[in-house]
């Protein structure tokens, strides 16, 4: 057992070693594979591609973390969000689209720094939907592939329940849902049955390859990022592993344009990957690289963007017509419960303890924020029920004049922001129902002077309404109030943090954007690896399936010294 101190010298270790692992460069390229992001797909690809001898660049657009500069709570404005335009050099963002609004990371790491670290498994019947059916044995193959994920990600069963699980549990026996609470899995370093949090030990998962690591003091604050160093972040996992064998990581590093070298318009003789500094505001500080082989990681939502941006100016023109199709939100509805002047402290815990599942297909998880992290409060607003639009806007307002009229000092401890992290818990409700939205490459009618990431088609429901049900339970069981988030009300716009889909797998560029084997179609050497390539709604959390995806897709490149490069997607015949 060692220091706390001790937990620093990771880093140092890893610099160190990385000289020795380095794999020597190719003549003619500046790197053998050019990876674009480094979250769950970037930093298994890394992994697996340096593994196997070659010679990796991880380019990433976010910052790099470490406990010590991770912010205290979410009023840390500049330290929490990302918008480097404004000042904002966090590792968590919002982006606000007309049919949902997308939460997402953005750090080295990518979404593992902000994520809560839940990992499960989808059920088995999300393979025989969507354009993935039958295109492999998925059934017999992925079980390796999750297998060897949760292994990497060190996932284990939470021991922490908190406050916030023992409502989650009583509402669900009052709901008559009791018998299916369980703790979630987790990716969080969990002190042994009886011992204390905060003791640090040498690398506990990877035969001492990894770093220290100090076991959880369940704070709840998983999803600010864990100062205690007991979350399994792909930056103490699998990108640690990859730079310590040689990837080279470059951070605040926005890929621009990525271009077919010498003339093949298939990419056969290489890439040209062209990148400028993110969080330069004037000098932007371009710089060109190449590559024989590009991996696409920058999530479901980034990978979308670049790519229509690089079809749209001709560098990559053949992208399947398919790029922007089938994206998913996992048919998500945040409602939850607020218990002001709450005896316990509902922030305890981990940031994901335990879920229930109300019936066959919706499944909800309860979420904490860390104490102090107060500003998600302005995002809450009383229950409301109803179709969307008007009517629903109007039943809000009467709810709460109604509720300011009977009880006035409640409903305002209700909406005033301090406390709230220690007196609420978020529900998080998934369906694993099949919906889904398009996005699109347009100019906005509201700024047509250049083209957008834009979202159309049919909308998602954003009220659900056995999830409304069970927040009214879980109130009462709790002794509060059952809430709402205002965009749901306002806007009729659900929000994701599981965004996936958009460049889906296919059998062909005429029903999705990559092979089975991750390989995009009219390209060579160039796969796409994250949420974009996810096929069916999963109703559970997704990184455990974009890592498992990720292994299998890597399983099929061979060593470098065996490669032929020429790895191109095939349609099938007939
Ligand atoms: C608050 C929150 C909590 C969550 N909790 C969970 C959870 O408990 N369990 C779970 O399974 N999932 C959770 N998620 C979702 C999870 O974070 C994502 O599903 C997952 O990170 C997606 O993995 P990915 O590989 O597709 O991309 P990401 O992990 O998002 O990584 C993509 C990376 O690419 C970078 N990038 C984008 N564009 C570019 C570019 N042009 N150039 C260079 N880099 C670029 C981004 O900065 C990002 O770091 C949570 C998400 C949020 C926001
Ligand atoms: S509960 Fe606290 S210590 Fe435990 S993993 Fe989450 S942030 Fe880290």
């Amino acid at each position: 057992m060692q220091g706390f101190e001790g937990r620093r010298n990771w880093r140092l270790l890893g610099c160190e070693l990385k000289d020795r692992y380095m794999p020597p460069r190719s003549d003619q390229f500046d790197f053998d594979y050019i990876v674009i992001g480094s979250g769950f797909g970037g930093s298994v690809s890394a992994h697996r591609l340096v593994e196997k001898g070659y010679h990796v660049a991880v380019m990433e657009i976010g910052r790099r973390w470490t406990p010590d500069d991770l912010p205290r709570t979410s009023w840390s404005i500049h330290r929490w969000f990302w918008h480097p335009k404004i000042g904002l050099r966090g590792f968590f963002n919002m982006r606000f689209f007309r049919h949902v609004t997308i939460f997402h990371g953005c750090a080295v790491g990518g979404g593992s720094i902000t994520y809560a670290g839940t990992l499960l498994p989808p059920p088995e019947k999300v393979w025989e939907s969507g354009s993935w059916t039958g295109l492999a044995d998925w059934k017999t193959e992925m079980p390796r592939h999750y297998a060897t994920a949760a292994r990497m990600l060190g996932v284990r069963e939470n021991k922490i329940l908190g406050p916030a699980d023992h409502l989650l549990q009583r509402a669900a026996e009052a709901a008559g849902s009791g018998h299916t609470f369980y703790r979630t899995k987790v990716g969080i370093f969990q002190a042994a049955e009886g011992e204390p949090g905060c003791q640090t030990f040498p690398d506990p998962f990877f035969g001492g390859e990894g770093p220290e690591r100090t076991t959880c003091i369940a704070c709840g604050g998983c999803i600010m990022g864990c100062r205690y160093g007991a979350k399994n972040t792909l930056d103490l996992g699998y990108l640690y592993l990859a730079e310590k064998r040689g990837a080279r990581v470059f951070p605040e590093t926005k890929v621009v344009n990525v271009r077919p070298l010498n003339g093949a318009s298939d990419g056969s003789t290489g890439y040209e990957v062209c990148t400028v500094k993110s969080t330069a505001w004037i000098r932007r500080q371009p710089q060109r690289f190449t590559c024989r082989g590009v991996v696409f990681s920058a999530s479901s939502l980034g990978t979308m963007e670049l790519l229509f941006r690089l079809k749209e100016k001709g560098s990559l023109p053949a992208i399947s017509p398919q790029l922007g199709k089938h994206v998913r939100t996992n048919s998500e509805s945040l409602i939850g419960a607020r218990v002001p002047g709450c005896a316990e402290d509902l922030s305890q815990g981990i940031a994901i303890g335990s879920g229930i599942y109300i019936d066959e297909h919706t499944h909800i998880e309860a979420v904490r924020y860390p104490g102090g992290s107060d500003t998600m409060s302005f995002l809450t607003t009383i229950l409301t029920d109803g179709r969307p639009g008007s009517r629903r806007i109007g039943l809000w307002m009467k709810n709460v004049l109604g509720s300011l009229l009977r009880h006035p000092l409640k409903t305002l401890r209700l909406f005033q922001p301090w406390g709230w992290a220690r007196e609420a818990v978020i529900l998080l409700c998934m369906q694993a129902l099949d919906g889904h939205i398009e996005m699109c490459w347009r100019r906005p009618w509201f700024w047509p002077f250049r083209k957008f990431l834009v979202s159309h088609g049919d909308k998602v429901p954003t009220y659900i309404p056995q999830a409304n049900e069970f927040a009214r339970t879980f109130a009462q069981v709790a002794g509060g109030t059952a809430m709402s988030t205002l965009p749901e009300i306002l806007l009729d716009v659900p929000g994701t943090a599981h965004c996936i889909g958009g460049c889906i797998i296919g059998d062909s560029s005429t029903h999705g954007v990559v092979d089975s084997r991750h390989r995009v179609f009219g390209y060579t050497n160039m796969y796409i690896c994250d949420g974009s390539v996810v096929a069916a709604n999963l109703g559970v959390n997704p990184s455990l399936t974009i890592s498992a995806l990720t292994e299998r897709a890597m399983s099929f490149i061979p060593p470098a010294a065996e490669a032929a490069w020429n790895d191109a997607a095939v349609a099938p015949s007939g």
